[in-house]
C-alpha cells in the first residue's frame, strides 16, 4: 500500500480519555497501563508515539472511521480494540508488536476480517491490520504463489488461474488466504493435492519479540510446523508461500431431497463416501431454506466422471441428479456481511447416530438453520497426524452448523439451535475444524489438536510466552496449560 493515512487528529490523552468515557470504558486504558507497570499518562504518551512512526494509517477510539473500521464480517461481535494499525510495511508490524510486547497489550490480527468468531477485533487491544499487504507473485516455471499476509482468497486465485494454476482455497473470494491456511483449510481439490496448510511451502513471521522469520522446511522447523494448523498463534504472518498444480474442472452431480427423508440420505452418502478415489469432491448440505442435497464432484476427464458418477446415480434413485460442471472461480460464492452463529465437527463418517442428530437438527432448523459437510480424503486424509499441527487427518467429514439473523430478536433462536445440536454431536466427534466453531475454552482447544497440543503449547512458550497473540482459538503456553 502506497497510501499514508495517519489519523489527522493524531492520539491526544483528551480524546483518549473522552472516547474511553463515552463508550463505556471499553477501551479501559486505566488496567491496560497498570499491567504494563507505567501511568496511563506515559501508556497514552506512548501510543501516541506509535501513531506517530506507523507510516499506515492509525486510528483510536477518537478518530474518524474508526467504527467502520472494527467490524468485522460477523456483526455478532462488536468490539472496541483501542487501536487499529494498518500496517504499510514489515517495519510497521514489528513497531506494532514490540509496542504491545512491551505494554503487555493483546494482539489482534486482521487479514480478511472473516473469522466467524469475529477474532480480527478484540476489546483493549492493539489491532494489527494487513489489509496492504496485498501482493499476490506468481512463479509459473516453480509452480509458486508467494501472497502477503492480507490477501483474499479472490486476489490469489485471480493471479494463478491466469496462469493456468491453482492452490486448494475455501468457497468464499473475501475469506483471508492466511486466515484460512494457517488454520488447515477446508478447501476444493484436497483429495488430489493435500489442503491449504499442506501446501505451504514457505513464510516469513513477525515473532512476539519484532523478529523477522524465515519459516520453511529446515527454516525454523518448529514454528513451521505450527503454523501448519495452528492459526494466529505464534506470530504475524506476512508473507505465504503455496505449491501450485494444474487448474482442474470437475463433473458434478447434484441430489436435491428437500425436506423428505433427510436420515435416509444421509446414511447412502455415508455409504457412499467411505472409499472414494483421491478426485472426488463430495458434500451433504441442508440449507434451511429450501431443504437437503447431495453433491458429488469428480476431477478428471469426462468419461471417466461419467462412469464414477453413475454408482451415485443409481444409490439416489429415489431423485434425479442434476449434472454441471464446475471450474474454480475467484469470486467463488461470495456471502455478504451478515450476523452469525457457528459450531463445527468433524465425523470420522455418517454413523447411525450422526444421521439421527444431523436429521433432527435439519428439521428443528427448517427456515433458519444450516448445516455444510464436506469430504476430507486422499492426499488430506493420508497425511500424518503429528505432520503438520493440523489435527484433521484421516478420511472424514468437515461440519459447520450455522444460523444467521437479521432481526436482534432471533438471534436468540439461532443460537440456541447451533449451541443444542452442537452439544449433541460433540460426543460423536470430539475434533473440528478450528476455524467453524465459536471462541472456545482451552479444554476444547486442546481436545480438538489432541496429541499436537503439548508440541503447539511447547512452541508457542518459546516464541510467544506472555500470550500476546490470543485473539484465536488459543493456544496456551506450555506453562500456563
Ligand atoms: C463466508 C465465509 C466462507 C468461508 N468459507 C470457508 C471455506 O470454504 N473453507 C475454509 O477453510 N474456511 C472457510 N471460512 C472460514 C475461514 O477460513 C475463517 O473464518 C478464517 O479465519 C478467515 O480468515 P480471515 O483472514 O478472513 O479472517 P480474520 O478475521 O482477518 O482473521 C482471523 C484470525 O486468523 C488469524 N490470521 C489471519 N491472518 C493472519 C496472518 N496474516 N498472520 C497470522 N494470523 C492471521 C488471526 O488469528 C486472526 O485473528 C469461511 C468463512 C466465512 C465467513
Amino acid at each position: 500500500m502506497t497510501t499514508r493515512e495517519i489519523n489527522a487528529q493524531g492520539w491526544t490523552r483528551r480524546s483518549a480519555l473522552t472516547a474511553g468515557l463515552a463508550s463505556g470504558g471499553a477501551l479501559a486504558l486505566g488496567p491496560r497501563a497498570q499491567a504494563a507497570g507505567v501511568s496511563e499518562t506515559e501508556f497514552v504518551s506512548g501510543l501516541d508515539g506509535l501513531a506517530r512512526t506507523i507510516q499506515g494509517r492509525f486510528l483510536t477510539s477518537g478518530s474518524r472511521g474508526y467504527d467502520e473500521a472494527r467490524k468485522v464480517w460477523n456483526l455478532a461481535y462488536d468490539r472496541h480494540p483501542i487501536a487499529m494499525a494498518r500496517c504499510a510495511d514489515l517495519d510497521d508490524v514489528r513497531r506494532c508488536v514490540e509496542f504491545a510486547r512491551r505494554h503487555a497489550l493483546p494482539v489482534t490480527i486482521h487479514g480478511g476480517g472473516h473469522s466467524y468468531a469475529g477474532f480480527a477485533a478484540a476489546d483493549s487491544a492493539l489491532q494489527i491490520d494487513l489489509g496492504a499487504f496485498n501482493a499476490v507473485k506468481v512463479d509459473k516455471h516453480r509452480r509458486v504463489a508467494s501472497v502477503g499476509g492480507g490477501v483474499r482468497i479472490r486476489d490469489l486465485l485471480t493471479a494463478t488461474l491466469a496462469e493456468g494454476l491453482i492452490t486448494p482455497m475455501g468457497s468464499c473470494g473475501d475469506v483471508g488466504v492466511a486466515g484460512l491456511a494457517l488454520a488447515g483449510g477446508d478447501t476444493a481439490g484436497r483429495g488430489l493435492f493435500g489442503t491449504a496448510c499442506d501446501n505451504i511451502l514457505g513464510a516469513e513471521l513477525v515473532t512476539a519479540d519484532g523478529e523477522v522469520l524465515e519459516l520453511g522446511p529446515g527454516r525454523n522447523k518448529d514454528l513451521f510446523w505450527a503454523i501448519r494448523g495452528g492459526g494466529g498463534n505464534f506470530g504475524v504472518v506476512t508473507r505465504l508461500d503455496f505449491r501450485l498444480h494444474p487448474a482442474w474442472t470437475s463433473y458434478v452431480a447434484q441430489f436435491d431431497f428437500g425436506w423428505s427423508d433427510i436420515g435416509g440420505a444421509l446414511r447412502i452418502f455415508g455409504d457412499l463416501v467411505r472409499d472414494v478415489p483421491d478426485a472426488v469432491r463430495a458434500g451433504f448440505e441442508v440449507d434451511g431454506q429450501s431443504g437437503a442435497s447431495a453433491t458429488c464432484g469428480f476431477i478428471g476427464d469426462a468419461a471417466t466422471a461419467a462412469a464414477y458418477l453413475e454408482r451415485w446415480k443409481s444409490s439416489f434413485r429415489r431423485v434425479e441428479a442434476r449434472m454441471s460442471t464446475f471450474t474454480p472461480d475467484p469470486k467463488g460464492e461470495v456471502w455478504t456481511t451478515t450476523s452469525v452463529a457457528v459450531d463445527g465437527a468433524f465425523l470420522d463418517g455418517v454413523s447411525d447416530g450422526a444421521a439421527d442428530v444431523l436429521a433432527r437438527a435439519a428439521m428443528a432448523g427448517r427456515g433458519f438453520g444450516d448445516i455444510i459437510m464436506g469430504l476430507s480424503n486422499g492426499v488430506a486424509a493420508r497425511v500424518g497426524m503429528t505432520d503438520t499441527a493440523y489435527p484433521l487427518r484421516g478420511t472424514g467429514l468437515s461440519l459447520l452448523l450455522s444460523s444467521e439473523w437479521s432481526r436482534p430478536e432471533d438471534r436468540a433462536r439461532s443460537e440456541h439451535w447451533v449451541a443444542e445440536y452442537g452439544a449433541a454431536l460433540r460426543p460423536l466427534a470430539r475434533r473440528a475444524y478450528v476455524n467453524y466453531i465459536p471462541p472456545s475454552p482451552p479444554e476444547r482447544i486442546r481436545e480438538i489438536y489432541g496429541v499436537n497440543y503439548p508440541r503447539l503449547a511447547r512452541i508457542k512458550a518459546r516464541y510467544d510466552p506472555a500470550n500476546l497473540f490470543r485473539s484465536n482459538q488459543n493456544i496456551l503456553p506450555a506453562s500456563a496449560a
